[in-house]
Parts: structure tokens; C-alpha cells; sequence
């Protein structure tokens, strides 16, 4: 599999400050903000700063650094927006996965009480 990465994805524009963002949480290697069109009191969206289009993109390639970074944001995201009642976590890839923007990013979705997953 290759990965093309398009450095103008609305995701690339919002880390290089490019479009404004509600900023949650921000580390070396991701940045936590709120989804412009949330589905749920809690909607966050998780991304590396690095260019990684696809979870098995950043999954295949980011650093051992990358990874653990990522994944505390991950962490810092779940404890302040005091999801203990549980949330659920998606990853859409390519096109089979409805991937609008091809930058990977990890939705945080919580708040309320969620419907089974998988609509279609
Ligand atoms: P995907 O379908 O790619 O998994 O989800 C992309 C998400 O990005 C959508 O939930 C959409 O609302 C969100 N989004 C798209 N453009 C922007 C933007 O400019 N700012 C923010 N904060 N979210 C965006």
C-alpha cells in the first residue's frame, strides 16, 4: 500500500494555523480539537502532526515517539472532557471507510448515550 499525503487537507491547513481551531489539548505530536460538526456533546478529533493519511498509515509508519504521543493526547482528551461514562472512538479510512479528510484523525464521540455502531 502507498500513501499519498496532500499537504492541503483542511486537517494540514489547521496545523500550520492556517484555519482556526478549538484547541483541547496539544502535545509534540498530535493536537486535540473540537469537530465543527459535532454529533454529540463531546466530539473531538484527534490528529498527528505529522502527514499521515489513514490510522494504518500512521500505524505502519509513525515513529515509536509519534505513537505514544498520539495516544496520551488520546488519554488527556478522555480525561478532560469527562467522558466516564464511556465514548466511543472512530477511525474512518478511504473510501469504504467515508474518510472526508485525508489527514488521520481519531473521533472522540461522547456525552450522550450512543446508538449501536454501524448504520450501513
Ligand atoms: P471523516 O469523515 O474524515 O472521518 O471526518 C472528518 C471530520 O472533520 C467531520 O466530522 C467534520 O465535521 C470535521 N471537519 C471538517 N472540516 C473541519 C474544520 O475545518 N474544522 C473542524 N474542527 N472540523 C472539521
Amino acid at each position: 500500500m502507498t500513501f499519498e499525503y496532500d499537504d492541503q487537507n483542511i486537517f494540514a491547513k489547521i496545523l500550520r494555523g492556517e484555519i482556526p481551531n478549538q484547541t483541547i489539548y496539544e502535545n509534540d505530536h498530535a493536537l486535540a480539537f473540537n469537530d465543527i460538526n459535532p454529533q454529540a456533546p463531546v466530539h473531538v478529533l484527534v490528529i498527528p502532526k505529522g502527514a499521515y493519511v489513514s490510522l494504518d498509515h500512521f500505524a505502519r509508519d509513525a515513529s515509536p515517539a509519534e505513537q505514544v504521543g498520539f495516544m496520551q493526547a488520546v488519554a488527556e482528551v478522555c480525561r478532560l472532557t469527562d467522558v466516564d461514562q464511556g465514548f466511543r472512538a472512530i477511525a474512518n479510512a478511504r473510501s469504504h471507510g467515508v474518510q472526508d479528510v485525508p489527514h488521520y484523525h481519531l473521533h472522540i464521540i461522547g456525552g450522550r448515550q450512543l446508538g449501536r455502531m454501524l448504520q450501513g
